[in-house]
């Protein structure tokens, strides 16, 4: 099937990190649907673990096989998981691994996902979050892979998996849907499990602050939702905040079902991290949205695993972001 970017020069880098996330996000899906219910109540993050490692070693995979020199700075290495305690996780991983890439032993499968301990910023390389959104993986809800390549400290291409996300977000799951973006060509949508045609995505056209319709971190350690709250109130928004899990909340931006994503620091300390937005932001931005941190910076991905000049993201259809950093400015949000 010719996908709308097969001619751009970045063509094989999306290919194969769509590919790529479509296999993580499979193996995050089988992993999730043998949760046992008791481990739940349990609060056993055994299931997290092994599927946010698989995933990791996966793409990992897929990259090395394709971009033998590119670095890639990902979530988790392997360190933890090789020490004694973790021998029967580790043994989890490599067979879950093994069941997508026969004869994988231990020592490959760490190897590949030791490929993703680069830390420092370089001319080109790639950035992964294997899971992210771990609560909600664990919960059964929203949860994300995303990858991205970064050339010269920008997002220029990339893969976000919603294995739990279907073609409309209150809809039925469907098959997963992934959101691919390509820096100055546009954002798509693709099912994550079966072969289908990608669908361009567009964010919102509505303008009117009152009716954003906004998202935020389920987490409230993760962003102020009291703040977002008075932010709300003071543009006479009507809708309840929806609260979802991951980089799917770029997603449903870039869709064109909400029109903000806000992420508003709780302590002015905590730098976000590359691997947590990379993806997302290019999905927005390539939507027709727009993406700085609460402050209205551009969001500087040259700076190492954190995005450490930023505090905080808005993302946004366009339309609303001028309204949405004038009330955090007039609140102070951000120490302003
Ligand atoms: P979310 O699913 O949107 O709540 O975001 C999950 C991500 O939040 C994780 O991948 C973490 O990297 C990140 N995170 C951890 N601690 C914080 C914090 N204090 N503030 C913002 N994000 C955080
Ligand atoms: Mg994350």
């Amino acid at each position: 099937m010719t996908t709308p970017w097969h001619d751009h020069p970045l063509a094989r880098e999306l290919d194969t990190a769509l590919a790529a996330v479509r296999e993580a996000g499979l193996l995050c899906r089988e992993v999730q649907a043998a949760i046992d219910p008791g481990a739940m109540r349990k609060k056993d993050r055994s299931p997290v673990t092994v599927a946010d490692y698989g995933s990791q070693a996966l793409v990992c995979r897929a990259l090395g096989a394709a971009f033998a020199h590119d670095p890639v700075i990902a979530e988790e290495d392997s360190a933890e998981l090789r020490e004694p305690r973790n021998a029967a996780l580790l043994d989890q991983v490599v067979a879950l691994v093994g069941g997508r890439a026969p004869g994988a032993g231990v020592d490959q499968v760490c190897a590949w996902i030791d490929r993703g301990n680069a830390h420092r910023h370089s001319a080109r390389f790639w950035t992964l979050d294997p899971i992210d959104g771990t609560k909600g993986f664990l919960r059964g809800e929203q949860y994300a892979v995303g990858l991205a390549l970064i050339l010269d400290g920008q997002v220029a291409c990339s893969a976000l998996a919603c294995p739990n996300l279907g073609p409309a977000l209150d809809g039925d799951r469907g098959d997963g849907t992934v959101v691919v973006a390509l820096r100055g060509r546009g954002a798509w949508q693709v099912p994550m499990a079966t072969a289908g045609p990608a669908a361009a995505v567009r964010v919102s056209a509505q303008a009117d602050p009152a009716r954003i319709r906004f998202c935020e971190s389920v987490e409230a350690a993760h962003s102020a939702h009291d703040k977002a709250a008075l932010i709300a109130a003071r543009l006479a928004i009507v809708a309840e905040p929806r609260r979802l899990d991951s980089m799917t909340k770029y997603a449903v931006v870039a869709r064109g079902e909400a029109e903000a994503y806000l992420r508003l620091p709780r302590d002015a300390r905590y730098r976000e991290k590359i691997w947590d937005h990379a993806a997302g932001v290019l999905a927005v931005t390539e939507a027709g949205g727009r993406v700085t941190d609460v402050l209205g910076r551009e969001l500087d991905f040259g700076q190492g695993s954190e995005l450490g000049q930023n505090l905080g993201i808005v993302a946004t259809n366009g339309a609303v972001h001028a309204p949405l950093l004038g009330a955090m400015r007039d609140l102070g949000v951000g120490g302003a």
